[in-house]
């Protein structure tokens, strides 16, 4: 005998195979929780913990609350009742899905719930949120940042009456608060590429107020970075920080170097996504469907399916977010950039 068992699956067939067997799962999973091979209690830290293997699951020696434990606690998986090898396949789909999944083809394929699907689906785009970056891109001496913004979502009076109802009635009137446009209409995205590094970073705004769009320029882009803009007045101030240059999208979008097209072809990637997969989104969640999008859109070159997927199963490690916490008010989603 001298095939080898596969220890990382390569495409979406070997995940589902592979992940079939609960010993794989758990042994994927501790490997990127615990590199150096030694379990730790979640709680106290103990590193001299025992597996029970017919539970599948570990005993801190010290007697506290949650001693014994699976590898899903501290995890955003934590509490949930789906098996590991549900998440991981359906982590695999959300990863590398190039058009997105929508909760319809998960739910089929992993034969759960809708409800539960949903839920799902949100804590994974919770885990693919990027925190390990920069808090500043672009720099005198980098190359140039482009800046847009973008408009998000259909018009309810455009869609089926009973439709828009049901929409309406699922998203609480305080959560609508504060956003201009308001649910009814579009919702304002900006966007900012790093052309050094060509990741995107995006968000949803409250509005395209001059104030509104500087200020996340200010505190996303490094003084004396080259920054390209449309000819939108909202950016006119940006001339005191920033050597930057405007492109008139009414007449040309290309003036040699100066244009946004790196970011068009995020929104175009990303409104196909949203449109087609998603159908409606309320600005609640677009935040949450901008992390899978960017995830995506930032780890698609030089990136195999394999590896944007250990990054998913990676950053679970350490997050959290709870049934109420979606469905509830937005402060506590509410992140920076
Ligand atoms: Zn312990």
């Amino acid at each position: 005998m001298n095939s080898q068992p596969i220890t990382e699956p390569k495409t979406l067939q070997e995940a589902i195979v592979h992940f079939s067997d609960p010993d794989n799962c758990i042994a994927y999973m501790v490997a990127r929780r615990w590199p150096d091979g030694v379990v730790k209690c979640p709680t106290c830290g103990r590193n001299d913990v025992a597996y029970i293997p017919a539970r599948r699951v570990w005993q801190c020696k010290t007697r506290h609350k949650k001693c014994q434990f699976s590898v899903k606690v501290g995890t955003i998986m934590e509490d949930s009742p789906i098996s590991l090898d549900k998440w991981l396949v359906a982590m695999w789909m959300i990863a590398n899905c190039r058009n997105g999944v929508s909760s319809h083809e998960v739910k089929r394929a992993l034969g759960v719930t809708q409800k539960s699907t949903w839920f799902m689906l949100h804590r994974i785009r919770w885990a693919m949120r990027d925190t390990d970056r920069p808090s500043k891109i672009g720099g005198p001496e980098s190359a140039p940042v482009e800046v847009d913004e973008s408009f998000v979502g259909g018009k309810l009076k455009n869609m089926h009456r009973s439709r828009a109802n049901a929409i309406r009635a699922s998203a609480p009137v305080d959560r609508l608060d504060g956003y201009e446009t308001r649910w009814d209409s579009k919702t304002a995205v900006i966007g900012m590429l790093d052309r050094e590094s060509r990741q995107v970073r995006a968000k949803v705004v409250p509005n395209v107020k001059r104030e509104t769009l500087q200020n996340e320029i200010l505190k996303n882009v490094k003084y004396g970075s080259k920054v390209y803009t449309d000819e939108a007045v909202a950016y006119d101030l940006l001339r005191r920080r920033y050597v930057h240059d405007t492109v008139n999208h009414s007449e040309c979008y290309v003036k040699g170097q100066v244009h946004t097209n790196g970011l068009e072809n995020f929104w175009s990637l990303m409104k196909r996504n949203l449109s087609g997969t998603y159908v409606a989104v309320e600005p609640f969640h677009l935040d949450r469907y901008l992390d899978e999008q960017l995830f995506r859109f930032n780890n698609r070159i030089n990136v195999d399916d394999a590896t944007r997927f250990g990054k998913i199963a990676t950053q679970v490690l350490g997050r959290r977010l709870t049934y109420a916490d979606l469905t509830g008010k937005a402060a506590v989603l509410a992140r920076p950039f």
